[in-house]
């Protein structure tokens, strides 16, 4: 585990002081309203259950799950449904939270399919943007840390399903994918 990353990105104080930041700001935003937070399977699963103890407004939530073929650290733009949502999401306000975004391929594919079924409004928390990996123009209402282009792992974070359990955002030794 620990002796696979090359270095700790970011640090277990770090992320909450975020959460915390980021709820605040969601929390003002959706006063007075209802939110449904849809939470993208399986590398958003910590960042959501932290996120959504620090957002004051009446909540539901909704797991999602996309998947790009292959096991590997780059996305191939081919993205399939594993799991669908449990319940409808016309008329609500949908924010969807995920860990990372690269290529913006797997979420911008996501979000044509659920724009096309009638929420009141959707937009979308990732903890993490990796902008120089960008393919196609998205748009991100909340970003937790912009993150230079190397692969990372933890915080719900995967390589080869692995490393979801570290605490902190790390760099992945490059000889551990090699
Ligand atoms: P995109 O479609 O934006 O290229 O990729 C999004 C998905 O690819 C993320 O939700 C995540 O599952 C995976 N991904 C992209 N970059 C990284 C990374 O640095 N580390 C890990 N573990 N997954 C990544
Ligand atoms: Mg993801
Ligand atoms: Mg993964």
């Amino acid at each position: 585990m620990k002796q696979d990353i090359k270095e700790v990105l970011i640090d277990e104080t770090q992320i909450q002081n975020k959460n915390s930041e980021l709820g605040k700001i969601i929390s003002e935003h959706y006063r007075g309203e209802k939110l449904t937070v849809i939470c993208i399977l399986k590398g958003a699963i910590m960042f959501m259950s932290d996120l959504i103890k620090n957002i004051d407004v009446p909540l539901e939530i909704d797991f999602m799950d996309v998947s790009s073929y292959g096991e590997g650290t780059t996305s191939s733009g081919v993205v399939k449904i594993i799991k669908d949502l449990d319940a409808s999401i016309e008329d609500k306000n949908i924010l969807i939270v995920e860990d990372i975004i690269d290529s913006g391929l797997t979420l911008s594919y996501l979000m044509k399919i659920l724009k096309s079924r009638g929420p009141k409004s959707i937009e979308i928390c990732t903890l993490l943007d990796k902008p120089t990996g960008r393919k196609i123009d998205i748009d991100v209402k909340y970003v937790g840390f912009t993150v230079p282009d190397a692969f990372l792992v933890g915080y719900g974070l995967d390589y080869s399903e692995k490393y979801r359990n570290l605490p902190y955002i790390g760099i992945l030794k490059e000889n551990v994918y090699r």
